[in-house]
């Protein structure tokens, strides 16, 4: 069995373009309405040496805040089951909420490698951003741009590390 990564978060934090990004091709739905990926995409990555197969995740949308945090937690519980390790991803522009320090809080008891990811870090001056996310506790913290590729293959050579 090849190893499993799973890409969870917020809906509209950037998770399908990181999974397209990593894939090397456009291939789940990118959409400017939050969430609109419908289901979960699998595909199987081949280009970094060692063969994993990706997941993206996905909800409904529209959805309340409320039922946004169930599918975050019921995404999150499925990837923690069926994955090796797992990416959480977070949105630098919008900043640190509480769906995520409450979805961040579950993946920390989880015993798997979980890294967290702060997406839409385009350049050197939305580093600033980052700081906030530091408040998480968490000693691994990644950013990236998966719309401009910034921070991704670093973020790709510790995946491989961990897997
Ligand atoms: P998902 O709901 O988490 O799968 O998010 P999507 O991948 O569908 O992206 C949601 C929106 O964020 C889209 O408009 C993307 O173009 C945008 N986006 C994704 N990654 C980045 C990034 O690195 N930088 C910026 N500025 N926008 C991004
Ligand atoms: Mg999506």
């Amino acid at each position: 069995m090849i190893p499993v990564v799973a890409i969870v978060g917020r809906p509209n934090v950037g998770k399908s373009t990181l999974f397209n990004r990593i894939l090397g091709q456009r291939k789940a739905i990118v959409e400017d309405l939050p969430g609109v990926t419908r289901d979960r995409h699998y595909a199987e990555v081949n280009r970094y040496g060692t063969p994993f197969t990706l997941i993206d995740t996905g909800g409904f949308e529209p959805i309340s805040q409320e039922r946004m945090l169930i599918q975050m937690r019921e995404q999150s519980q499925l990837a923690v089951e069926e994955a090796d390790l797992i990416m959480f991803v977070m949105d630098g522009k919008e900043g640190l909420t509480p769906s995520d320090e409450e979805v961040a809080k579950m993946l920390r008891k989880v015993e798997k490698p979980v890294l967290y990811v702060v997406n839409k870090i385009d350049g050197a001056k939305q580093e600033a951003s980052l700081g906030e996310f530091y408040a998480l506790g968490i000693e691994e913290l990644w950013s990236a741009s998966a719309e401009h590729g910034r921070g991704v293959s670093e973020l790709m050579d510790r995946v491989l590390e961990l897997l």
